[in-house]
């Protein structure tokens, strides 16, 4: 729980933070013709969900070099592709990509700190790195929810239904992952109806 409310503390500041920052809507700047500029709350979502799922693949990559289980390799590869889907659709709306090409480094300071925080849990042992899984897979489908909400755009509400549709069956490998090494698996972030609908499902 402690968790949970710190990453949502992180999320919460993260759109503050960046609602302050100029707006890059309507400069037409390689945008084309007949597209509707986003509005600065749809280019926070845009920018925090891009630099989320470069969290992810960070972290997944190094839990992968930490314990060698290809569970985590995997997913980064599922993880770059949703960062590649979030590039396209900040490319088509003609604005600046926020994610480092570095791994492990942030723009957004809470995402920064977020990573941190996960790569310290993770990195204490196979079964740490693999609820850290869980808990980045519940997060981004709780994120990814509000940013559909935030939008009418039909091309980024399909994009991240496209990212929530991987991250439920992350969700779902890293718990029966979890259950084999003896494990429960317990929603932290979602609600328990949510998780058991994910879990029946996929
Ligand atoms: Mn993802
Ligand atoms: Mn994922």
């Amino acid at each position: 729980m402690k968790q949970r409310k710190m990453i949502k503390a992180f999320v919460l500041l993260a759109a503050v933070t960046l609602i302050a920052m100029p707006a890059w809507a309507g400069n037409g700047n390689g945008a084309g013709e007949g597209i509707t500029p986003l509005s600065e709350v749809e280019i926070t979502y845009l920018n925090f969900v891009r630099e989320e799922e470069k969290l992810a693949r960070d972290v997944y990559l190094l839990m992968y070099e930490t314990y060698g289980a290809k569970i985590f390799s995997q997913i980064a590869v599922s993880e770059q592709q949703h960062m590649d889907t979030m590039l396209k659709m900040l490319d088509k709306y003609g604005l600046p990509d926020p994610a480092s090409t570095v791994s492990g480094v942030f723009n957004n300071e809470e995402l920064q700190d977020m990573y941190d925080y996960l790569v310290d849990w993770g990195d204490e042992s196979y079964i740490d790195g693999l609820k850290v899984g869980v808990m980045i897979e519940e997060t981004d489908i709780d994120d990814i929810g509000e940013a559909i909400l935030s939008t009418d755009h039909v091309d980024l509400v399909t994009a991240y239904e496209h990212l929530i549709e991987g991250s439920k069956n992350h969700l779902a490998a890293f718990c029966d992952t979890l259950e084999k090494q003896g494990e429960p698996c317990e929603p932290q972030v979602i609600d328990q109806a949510l998780f058991k609908a994910i879990m029946d499902v996929y």
